[in-house]
């Protein structure tokens, strides 16, 4: 089967790197699946989960937002942050979700940091699907 060189970096360096048959990810259009000789590519992402299938293994990465690169058998993504279900905290990821519900109760609708909460709480519900599939 052929595969694409695939890397996920981060600020903090790279979650990962090697050779995929098909990528999935969650662009801010909805969902994209790339095979081997897609057409180049450049789109951003929302918060999901990143889908790595290898012949019959499937690996999930919680992202955070960032970028996705398409060119010739090459998948580059640049990740706010990213994180393998072996790196989820997700005693911190559930602490995250609950502070997030306290303040979308707490705050008002059109104010930032309503925003900002529901953007925190979908990073967390995002980490702990990742986590626990
Ligand atoms: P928190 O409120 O717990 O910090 P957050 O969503 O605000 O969560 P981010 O700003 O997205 O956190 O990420 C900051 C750094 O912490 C990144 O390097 C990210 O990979 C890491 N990180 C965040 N939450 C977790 C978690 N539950 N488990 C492991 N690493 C995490």
């Amino acid at each position: 089967m052929k595969t694409m060189q695939t890397n996920v970096v981060t600020p903090d360096g790279s979650v990962f790197d090697g050779q995929v048959n098909m990528v999935s990810v969650k662009t801010i259009n909805g969902e994209l699946g790339i095979l081997p000789n897609h057409l180049p590519l450049v789109t951003p992402l929302a918060i999901g989960a990143i889908r790595l299938k290898k012949d019959k293994d499937v690996r999930l990465i919680a992202l955070s937002g960032g970028f996705i690169e398409v060119r010739q058998d090459e998948v580059n993504i640049l990740a706010e942050s990213a994180e393998l279900p072996s790196d989820i905290d997700i005693t911190r990821a559930r602490a995250a979700k609950e502070r997030a519900e306290r303040r979308l109760e707490e705050a008002k609708r059109d104010n930032i940091d309503f925003r900002r909460a529901e953007l925190a709480l979908k990073r967390a519900l995002n980490r702990l699907d990742v986590a626990q599939n």
